[in-house]
């Protein structure tokens, strides 16, 4: 099918910014880019009839880590680095709050909850030892103690009973987040193109040739916002990593309340319209989930369901009523990569597990990029 003239004219030229991808990151950074350059013609492709990646599909936890994830962490990273990236995702959050609301995107402040299994007495015990001197490293973000301890006043079975306690942990409504995001980048005049796929782009000195699924035609900039599917166009050390997730039909008198982390962060499960919504279980199967496609295994369904049953829901009868899975981007590194590729050429990706964090900022970190 040919585009007709008004086609080409009203979308396809005098495309100042191209940006690949409408996740958090994508939306963000068109909006950052409007309020810095409110004349320049923004164009959103994005390969989805909806975002098809992680950004509609993730469960919502405004977090910034768990006690065992810090400790976890500094293995491989500084004391500074992991307080960077704690300070990146509080600023983050600060973000998101700011510009969308936190009634828009339904933000509540339960606090979160890290359980440990009863048989896992290394982990617990290592988490204990080390949580003064986190609460102590965390102090210049917080000013005060991050991590408490709480008795099991849920009644999950099979976990030690007392968990870590973070009262400054959040959960937002993904849905409603993405959706207002969605409708104040096109409130701004940014151009949204759904079903469009880009397959390749060529650079020369003026512009960025950029071949679609279903159309080529120049842009001046080139924004890449595509996270765990970033290897199909770009060279960086990104890969994609699978994540499944269940949740529940409502519940009577749900009484758990909060964002909850098990094995590591392995699972997490919160409260969401008297439901229970669980994901996880990447762990059992590392090599297997490292994939672009979308699906669920038998495998970790079937260990999601063991662990609601035996462990979260033990008295509670509840039915499962959707199953669905989302593509992450992760690396050697947890640090998110932003950079100019080239002069036209920019990209914003690899949030692993925390993109409700540091979404928008990245999306911020790149607008600043430009120019
Ligand atoms: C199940 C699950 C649970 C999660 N839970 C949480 C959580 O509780 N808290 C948290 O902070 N983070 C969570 N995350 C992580 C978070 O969702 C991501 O880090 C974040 O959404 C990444 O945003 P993004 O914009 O970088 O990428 P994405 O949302 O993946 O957006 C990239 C977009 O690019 C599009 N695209 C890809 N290739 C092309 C192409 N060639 N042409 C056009 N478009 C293309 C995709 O369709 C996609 O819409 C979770 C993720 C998953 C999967």
């Amino acid at each position: 099918m040919n585009l007709s003239y008004w086609e080409i004219k009203s979308w396809l030229t005098n495309v100042d910014f191209t940006i690949v991808g409408s996740g958090i990151v994508g939306l963000n950074c068109a909006i950052q880019l409007k309020s810095k350059f409110p004349k320049a013609n923004i164009l959103v492709l994005e390969r989805g009839i909806l975002p098809q990646g992680a950004s509609t599909k993730n469960a919502g936890f405004a977090c910034f880590g768990s006690l065992s994830e810090i400790i976890e962490d500094l293995k491989s990273h500084t004391e500074e680095e992991v307080l960077e990236l704690v300070n990146k995702r509080i600023n983050g959050l600060t973000l998101l709050r700011k510009t969308l609301g936190d009634k828009t995107i339904d933000y509540k402040q339960f606090g979160g909850f890290e359980l440990f299994a009863k048989t896992n007495n290394d982990l617990y015990e290592n988490c204990l030892s080390n949580r003064e001197y986190i609460n102590k490293l965390l102090n210049p973000i917080f000013k005060e103690d991050v991590f408490v301890l709480k008795n099991n006043s849920f009644n999950f079975k099979g976990i030690k009973e007392q968990y870590v306690f973070n009262p400054f942990e959040g959960q937002i409504d993904t849905g409603k987040m993405m959706d207002s995001l969605l409708t104040l980048a096109v409130s701004k005049g940014v151009k949204i193109l759904n079903n469009i796929s880009i397959e390749s782009f060529l650079e020369d000195n003026n512009s960025v040739k950029i071949n679609t699924n279903r159309f080529n035609f120049s842009s001046t900039n080139l924004i890449i916002a595509t996270n765990g599917f970033a290897s199909k166009i770009i060279s960086e050390d990104v890969k994609p990593a699978r994540a499944q997730v269940l949740i529940t039909k409502p519940i009577k008198n749900l009484h758990v309340k909060g964002t909850f982390h098990l094995e590591k962060g392995y699972y997490y499960f919160r409260n969401i319209d008297n439901r229970i919504l669980f994901g996880g279980g990447r762990n059992l199967d590392f090599k297997g989930e490292e994939t672009m496609t979308f699906g669920q295994t038998e495998l970790i369904q079937n260990q999601l369901e063991h662990l609601l049953k035996t462990v979260i829901l033990p008295q509670t009868p509840f039915e499962i009523d959707m199953k669905w899975s989302g593509i992450m981007g992760i690396g050697n590194q947890k640090k998110a990569i932003v950079k100019q590729i080239s002069t036209r050429v920019f990209c914003g990706i690899r949030l692993g597990g925390m993109g409700v964090a540091i979404g928008s900022l990245i999306g911020k970190e790149m607008a600043d990029l430009v120019l």
